[in-house]
């Protein structure tokens, strides 16, 4: 049904996107100020919003409208003399609200630092002086980075690179190089990092090899620091742009490159609300400017790698490491019916002995944080949960409570059993803690370290912790995901990946691949200078063929049988994927829903095309005291995802009556449960 087009066709309408929740755009009359040729689409639009103004953003200027005239509000002011966004960026901004199927207002409201949300006008910035490149530091490139930077150099205007390095190849120097032409160019270079809080190293590198300002984009900045980095980018005065996730929709004056730096990284994916990828954003917005995207990991994600072999992006290669530092060795221990120590084993313990005998440092992967994950009482067998999930408390020692790691709830440490009363309550598996605990026992000469989210909480203790561990005050470092990402520790020789078996039996179709990502990223950490390193795998399932396969074979083999199997299987990179997530307070309500849902899609779609999973309930289906189910679509081609997924969110809006129910979308999901 078109709605009828009631108003004047000579009147003037603006367009104009407002930061709601509802997907769609709202039209307005001019204000009595207003002069048509300077309008244009970027600008900030001061309206009556509801009860209140907000800032809206200017869609385009048009003559007509599906809203009768005399029910169309005037917009208050035009707020800026020229656009805030640069065209480029509006028009990445619609792609992903469309892509997305997010509302195009949150999207492109979402791009703007809170301090440009309201009336007020963009500052004036004091114009530092442009330093001098600081060009003679530049290390001289071994053959392979030489031969990637000349294939990069040999394709003009848009085209995408994935640049697969192993882990100390030297692929930060390929940036390096790379920038330094651009900047030369006068251009800017946007560096997209999964975490830079936790890497305050990245940052470090480039400021030490280029004497031009750089903005720094990421969650730890206050307002006023994010608007001034912001607008160093906009008007061309930071040459180089580093930032996390968000930093894709950062406003660029001259743009010459995007670099995503551990491509495979799924901090790139934002898990909430508007759930882009960064990296994905990062290949559109490198058409719209047609400047070339290098996507660089040492083990890509297997939509990277497909999209080699579809011959969409061009691959570099870095086999070998720079300098004279060597590939690891690996080794497998099998802990089957072994005396473990919490957790460690006899051959781990004497491999740490004898490395820090040779005044080395040792890293210990357990991706676990607090003391134990399970408290369990010895008499009757009750065991502490959360009340609010499906899940069970951690149990904490410093400080001393209990901990769900899922909504964040705590309570403080039963002294006996909320069953039978019994006090002999025991604490079961191995967190972090735990782990430290034990190996101060074992090694009460030698300093040790724990980084995870417990022991990092404080700010400025990351940093801290990582000038200990240069500085070689601690020898043994304890580690979850966090200590994996991006860090060099030249003195580490030893990484025992405490265990491995968690990740072999997972429900999610992408957990091998992220064994594989994780496994080879830790190792990277050891042997980086001029000692050799040496891995250790703790498993009780030493002759697991994904393991097998990625410790003789290495990455790219593994990732390849990966892919076959994703193709027998139809998963992607081979198909399309999106997720449809309901929750309520009440358990059946999502569940309806989706069923609702399941039908409709049914209705108005061929069966044979498209294959759905589901409605069922999330693995854990309670959190936070609301029920999850989830419903997988998937389909062939992606724009018939695309097509389908327009139609069903147009019938999920209309729906009233599920007011109850929370509900999201997700394209391209990556943690799917
Ligand atoms: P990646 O980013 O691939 O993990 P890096 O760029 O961090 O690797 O390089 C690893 C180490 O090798 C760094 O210490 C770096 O300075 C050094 N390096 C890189 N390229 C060269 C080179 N061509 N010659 C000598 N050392 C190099
Ligand atoms: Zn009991
Ligand atoms: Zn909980």
């Amino acid at each position: 049904m078109t709605p009828l087009l009631l108003s004047c066709p000579m009147k003037t309408i603006l367009r104009i996107a407002v930061d709601s929740p509802l997907r769609q755009s709202f039209d307005y009359l001019p204000p009595a100020d207003f002069r048509a040729e300077l309008a244009k689409p970027g600008m900030r639009v001061k309206v009556p919003w509801r009860n209140k103004t907000t800032v809206g953003m200017l869609l385009e200027i048009t003559n007509s409208s599906t809203v009768p005239s005399h029910k169309l509000k005037q917009a208050e002011a035009i707020l800026d003399h020229s656009p805030i966004l640069p065209p480029s960026l509006m028009k990445l901004a619609s792609w992903a609200a469309d892509y997305y199927q997010h509302p195009i207002g949150e999207v492109l409201l979402g791009c703007l630092p809170a301090l440009l949300k309201t009336s007020r006008a963009l500052p004036d910035l004091a114009m530092q002086p442009q330093n001098e490149l600081v060009q003679n530091k530049a290390l001289n490139l071994n053959t392979y980075q030489q031969q990637a930077i000349n294939d990069f150099n040999n394709a003009a205007g848009f085209q995408t690179f994935l640049l697969e390095g192993v882990t100390g190849s030297g692929k930060t120097e390929v940036y390096l190089q790379i920038i330094a032409k651009k900047i030369q160019a006068n251009q800017q270079a946007l560096i997209l990092v999964p975490e830079i809080g936790l890497t305050p190293q990245t940052v470090a590198r480039f400021a030490e090899r280029f004497a031009v300002p750089i903005a720094v984009l990421h969650s730890g900045l206050n307002e006023r620091e994010r608007l001034q980095a912001w607008q160093q980018a906009k008007n061309g005065q930071a040459a180089i742009i580093i930032g996390t996730r968000s930093a894709i929709f950062a406003p660029l004056l001259n743009p010459g490159v995007i670099i995503i730096d551990e491509e495979h990284d799924l901090s790139f994916k934002q898990q909430s609300g508007f759930r882009y990828s960064a990296r994905d954003l990062a290949i559109i917005r490198g058409q719209f400017e047609n400047i070339p995207v290098i996507l660089g990991s040492a083990t890509p994600s297997l939509e990277s790698l497909a999209n080699v072999k579809r011959k969409r992006y061009q691959h570099l290669i870095l086999p070998i490491r720079a300098g004279t530092a060597e590939q690891p060795t690996f080794r497998v221990i099998d802990i089957r019916n072994q005396y473990l120590e919490e957790n460690l084993s006899p051959q781990l313990l004497q491999a740490i002995s004898q490395h820090l005998a040779q005044k080395n440092q040792v890293l210990l992967f357990l991706n676990r944080r607090g003391f134990a994950p399970v408290i369990i009482c010895h008499s009757c067998g009750w065991v502490a949960k959360c009340k609010r999930c499906d899940a069970r408390l951690t149990l904490h020692q410093q400080p001393k409570r209990l901990m769900c790691h899922h909504c964040d709830a705590q309570q403080v440490i039963p002294i006996q059993c909320e069953h039978c009363q019994n006090k002999q309550i025991i604490a079961l598996g191995v967190g972090t803690e735990r782990l430290e605990k034990a190996l101060t026992k074992h090694f009460p000469e030698t300093a040790i370290i724990r980084i995870d989210r417990d022991s990092t909480r404080r700010k400025g203790s990351m940093q801290k912790m990582l000038q200990d561990i240069h500085t070689g005050n601690s020898q043994i470092l304890i580690g979850t995901q966090m200590l994996t990402k991006g860090h060099h520790f030249p003195a580490v020789t030893l990484v025992g990946i405490i265990d491995a078996d968690h990740y072999l039996f997972s429900q999610d179709f992408r957990a091998s691949e992220r064994l594989g990502q994780l496994l080879i990223q830790v190792s990277g950490r050891a042997g980086r200078a001029e000692k050799p390193g040496e891995v250790l795998i703790q498993t009780h399932h030493p002759d697991h063929p994904a393991l097998q396969a990625l410790i003789h074979k290495g990455y790219s083999f593994f990732a390849e049988t990966l892919l076959k199997e994703r193709h027998t299987t139809q998963l992607p990179p081979f198909s399309h994927m999106a997720l449809l997530r309901a929750e309520a307070v009440i358990s059946e309500a999502p569940l309806q829903f989706l069923q609702e849902a399941a039908k409709h899609i049914r209705k108005i779609f061929d069966a044979e095309k498209i294959f759905l999973l589901g409605p069922m309930p999330a693995p854990m289906e309670k959190k936070a005291g609301r029920y999850r189910a989830q419903l997988f679509i998937q389909i062939e081609k992606r724009k018939l995802l695309q097509q389908l997924l327009k139609e069903l969110l147009d019938h999920l809006d209309k729906q009233k009556t599920n007011r109850k129910v929370r509900w999201s979308i997700d394209v391209d999901p990556l943690e799917i449960f």
